[in-house]
Formats: structure tokens, C-alpha cells, sequence
């Protein structure tokens, strides 16, 4: 067999997606950034190899993770190029779990821009590359409702309503106002709701949890309480609600499997956690072998990140992959967001992550080596 064919070339580029809607979680609340958002830096990368084959991928750096484009700059600035290939997966990766500090959004952007690459150099689409299918009729995806004022929320609502499954966030002294904001403009509509870690005592959670039922259809409460309460209060919790509970700050990758198998029904894997599509693929999987119920979720994101996260929508209960529609200025397209419906039927590419650049907004580039 031919030796590996090394990647010579790495180039990074920070982009600002710009969100339609101010964005706030309950974690800004509490910091007292009520009014959100507007702006998301990511920072795409390209590898290209001695041959010319190239792969993409992209980080959303979380300030919630600590993270920020300055902390994935630094760790991409120390990867040896020449250590990573198209042709040796499992040797790139072993190098970059090598490497300390490491930037889990980062790592994400290698691993997808490795994976991007090498199945399309497989001539595949990524999800067969990996062995998994993807749904004919298309995969639901649910559209989420930053926290904001309970005009805004009903305002907020009225606009998604054409997507099958909304996804609200809690965490704010108007949370009943919130919901009954959203509930009085779509009645009928299922909800998922995301309390952020908001609630600090398992009492508090249960009441606000109990409090949430009687009204309209909702399907789980995300991350109720934070992630460093007593596994014995999680427990209690989980016992005692009306309601499945899904674990997002709790889980960031396979390693934390057994213990929210404990304390939660499902729970939330995100790219940027887990560090790429191999790790989330292993926490899915390592999910469902303990019958957890499994969700693929995501930060605010371009079309790369969402398209290279849908290829594993097989493995999932749950789809929340809605960060390029809460955006307005996406460099890319990729997977087709049809009212909540993801499918890869008209994306702008069959192989790899199935993304092309979008017309009109090029990418600038600025070399990194
Ligand atoms: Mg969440």
C-alpha cells in the first residue's frame, strides 16, 4: 500500500456569523447580558494535502466552554501539518489527542476537515463513509426560541411556525410568562425545552419542571441543573419527573456515558464538545448502548458544522441542528434545512460534508503555516 499522503498546507480563517435575532441562554441572565448577541465568531479551516485534495471544517468556539477564537487559533498554530493525512485517520487523531491544551472546537475543526477530505477522496458522502445511512424522508430538526421578553418569545414563535418542533429556552424569572407567550400563538405545537443549568436545587427543578406540564405537548427538559450537583440529586430528580430529562452540560463525550445513564434519559452531543464527528459518533453510540435516548445539538454555526453533524443523524432520537438558520449571512451551504426537515437532496455537493462556499460571500483566507 502507498505510504500516507501528508497534509502540507493549513489555512484558518475567523468569520462573524450574524444572528437574525439577538441570542441569549440562561447563562447570559445570570451574567446580566439580557439583551444577547448578535455576532458569533467562528473560524473555518482548510487542509489541503501534497496531492491537492483539500477538506473543510469549522469551530464554534463557546464562551460558556471558555472558549474563543483567540484559545483555537493557539492550538491550531502548534499542529504539525506533516502528522495529519487524508489517508490515516486513526493516526491523525492519536497525534491530536497527543497534543496538550487541547481546543475542543479546534479539534473539531480538524477532525471534520480530515473526514471531509478523506470520503471525499473515497468518493462517498460522509455518512456513508462512515458506515451509516441517512433517512430518506429527511431528518426533523427542531428551531430554537432564545430567551428574550414574552412579546418578543410570541413574536419569535409566530415567525417559526412552519417548523414541526420548537425548542424554547428557560431560565429566566419570565419563564411562565415565556411559555405561555408561546403557547397562546401555537397551541398544539411540541416543545423541547432547555433550562441551561438554570434551576440550582433539585427541589427548584422539580417544581419548575412539574410546572411545565398540563399546557401543550412537551417532549424532554434539557440540562435542568448544573452539571456539578450531587449524582444523588441528579438521581432524585430523574426519579421523580414528569417529563424526560436530557443531559447537555453534563455530557461531553462517551467518557460520561455510565454517569448520565444515571441521572438522565438522554443526552445532548454537540461537535464542538466531543471534539469532531469520530468523538461524537463514539458518544452516540456509547448512548444508545446504554439506552439512553440520543440528541445531536449544536452551537450557533455555519452550514459546515450542521452538514458534517446531519451525517450522523441516524444514530439520533433527537435532531436539534438549527444554528445556520438562526443566522443571516452563512458562508456556506450544505445540508437543506426544508421547514425543519434536513436532507441532503439539493445540497451543493454529493461527496464529503456535501458544502460548497455560497455565492456572494467568499471566505478570505489568511495562511496559518
Ligand atoms: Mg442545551
Amino acid at each position: 500500500m502507498l505510504s500516507p499522503e501528508p497534509v502540507t498546507a493549513t489555512t484558518a480563517w475567523r468569520f462573524d456569523l450574524a444572528l437574525t435575532h439577538a441570542w441569549a441562554i440562561a447563562t447570559d441572565v445570570r451574567s446580566g447580558r439580557i439583551g444577547g448577541k448578535r455576532h458569533c465568531p467562528v473560524v473555518f479551516l482548510e487542509l489541503t494535502d501534497r496531492a491537492g485534495r483539500r477538506g473543510l471544517g469549522e469551530a464554534s468556539p463557546s464562551t460558556q466552554y471558555r472558549e474563543t477564537p483567540g484559545t483555537v487559533e493557539a492550538f491550531l498554530r502548534r499542529i504539525d501539518p506533516s502528522r495529519l493525512s487524508f489517508d490515516d485517520l486513526p493516526g491523525s487523531r492519536s497525534y491530536l489527542e497527543s497534543l496538550p491544551d487541547p481546543s475542543m472546537p479546534a479539534r473539531c475543526a480538524v477532525d471534520v476537515a480530515l473526514l471531509d477530505g478523506a470520503a471525499r477522496a473515497a468518493g462517498l458522502p460522509l455518512h456513508r463513509f462512515l458506515g451509516l445511512g441517512f433517512p430518506a424522508s429527511g431528518a426533523v430538526s427542531s428551531f430554537t426560541i432564545g430567551l428574550d421578553t414574552p412579546e418578543r418569545m410570541e413574536a419569535k414563535a409566530r415567525e417559526a411556525a412552519r417548523f414541526p418542533v420548537l425548542k424554547m429556552k428557560l431560565g429566566a424569572p419570565t419563564d411562565a410568562a415565556n411559555l405561555a407567550a408561546v403557547r397562546r400563538t401555537l397551541p398544539g405545537k411540541p416543545l423541547r425545552v432547555d433550562a441551561n443549568a438554570a434551576w440550582k436545587t433539585r427541589e427548584e427543578a422539580l417544581e419548575r419542571i412539574r410546572s411545565l406540564t398540563g399546557h401543550g405537548p412537551i417532549e424532554f427538559v434539557e440540562q435542568p441543573m448544573p452539571p456539578d450537583v450531587p449524582e444523588a440529586d441528579a438521581i432524585w430528580l430523574k426519579e421523580r419527573s414528569p417529563l424526560p430529562l436530557v443531559g447537555d452540560e453534563s455530557y461531553q463525550d462517551a467518557r460520561d456515558a455510565d454517569r448520565c445513564a444515571r441521572c438522565f434519559h438522554g443526552v445532548n452531543v454537540k461537535l464542538v464538545k466531543t471534539g469532531g464527528v469520530t468523538a461524537a459518533k463514539e458518544a452516540l453510540e456509547a448512548a444508545r448502548r446504554l439506552g439512553l435516548k440520543t440528541m445531536l445539538g449544536c452551537m450557533i454555526e455555519s452550514s459546515v458544522l450542521i452538514s458534517a453533524a446531519a451525517h450522523l443523524a441516524s444514530l439520533t432520537d433527537w435532531l436539534d441542528l438549527d444554528g445556520n438558520v438562526l443566522i443571516d449571512n452563512d458562508p456556506f451551504q450544505g445540508v437543506v434545512n426544508l421547514d425543519g426537515r434536513l436532507t441532503f437532496d439539493g445540497a451543493p455537493a454529493h461527496l464529503g460534508l456535501q458544502t460548497a462556499p455560497r455565492a456572494g460571500l467568499p471566505p478570505v483566507p489568511s495562511p496559518v503555516h
